[in-house]
């Protein structure tokens, strides 16, 4: 798999599963652009990537704001040109409420992330992608959207969301040689549960300890391979969807969750 020269933009890569694909694209020739809310973090990525030697730029973007999303897009295309891949990545976990426990401005604030956030980054990437007639979006789901554990109730609302919009673009653009998958992680240890704290705030509780994968014990009486799976894993099953190798493969759901689903 070889990106030569190719602009992908992955948001939230920033940290944990963004930040390895963003290297992974890059390692492979991409020109990274890496999004994310938290700008430090994001400019940590593209200096890792420069570092070695590879393409990579930093843009600030709340994913939830399309004049956000758009003004990271067009800089991107502006500096480094076409865009033939974007990732969907950026993602916070809701706290683990179900829904008599979760009051509505939390409820909307990541599905506005987990979900919205999808659609504009794909409507965005799309006004490029369309006239060209080619691109690939690959879009960050979960285990949490096709099962009803791994998640609160809006986080698995979110996850089912973007594995129903990933089917619904790849049947409309198809035709017009965009594909459209997902990729499904299982449990990979990431800041995840301590940044979705900091960014929704105080009314979500402590998530260090909640959660279906929290322990060794329980990792190994709920994935058959016995163990969490790493960043790495679930960037190469990114990159195979990104790359010309996957170009009649679109609306997929890609679980990499070690047999997790499979039980
Ligand atoms: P992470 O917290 O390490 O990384 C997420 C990044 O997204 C952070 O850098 C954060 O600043 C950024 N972000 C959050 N909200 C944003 C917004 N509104 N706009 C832009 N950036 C934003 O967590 P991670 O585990 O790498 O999560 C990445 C994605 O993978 C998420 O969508 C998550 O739901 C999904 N996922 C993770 C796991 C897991 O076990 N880690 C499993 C399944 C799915």
């Amino acid at each position: 798999m070889t990106f030569k020269d190719k602009l992908a933009l992955v948001t939230g890569a920033g940290s944990g599963l963004g930040r390895a694909i963003a290297e992974a694209l890059a390692a492979r020739g991409a020109v990274v652009g890496a999004i994310d809310v938290d700008e430090a973090a994001a400019r940590d990525t593209a200096q890792l990537i420069v570092e070695r030697g590879e393409r990579a730029s930093a843009y600030r973007a709340d994913m939830s704001k399309s004049s956000e999303v758009d003004a990271a897009v067009s800089a991107a295309v502006r500096e480094h040109g076409a865009l033939e891949i974007m990732v969907n990545n950026a993602g916070v976990l809701d706290g683990y409420f179900s829904v008599d426990e979760m009051d509505e401005s939390l409820w909307r604030r990541v599905i506005d992330i987990d979900l919205t956030g999808v659609f504009l980054g794909s409507k965005r990437a799309l006004a490029e992608m369309l006239p060209r007639g080619r691109g690939r979006i690959v879009n960050m789901a979960s285990v949490a959207g096709l099962n009803g554990t791994g998640g609160g109730a809006a986080y698995i609302a979110a996850k089912h969301g973007v594995v129903g919009l990933t089917r619904q673009m790849a049947v409309a653009y198809a035709s017009r040689g965009i594909t459209v998958n997902c990729v499904c992680p299982g449990a990979i240890p990431t800041g995840l549960r301590q940044h979705s704290q900091q960014i929704l705030g105080p009314g979500v509780p402590d998530m260090s300890g909640r959660g279906v994968a929290v322990n060794d014990e329980q990792v190994r009486s709920l994935i058959p391979a016995g163990k969490r799976g790493t960043v790495e894993d679930v960037a190469s099953a990114v990159c195979y969807l990104a790359s010309d190798e996957a170009g009649y493969v679109t609306g997929h759901s890609l679980v990499v969750d070690g047999g997790w689903r499979a039980r």
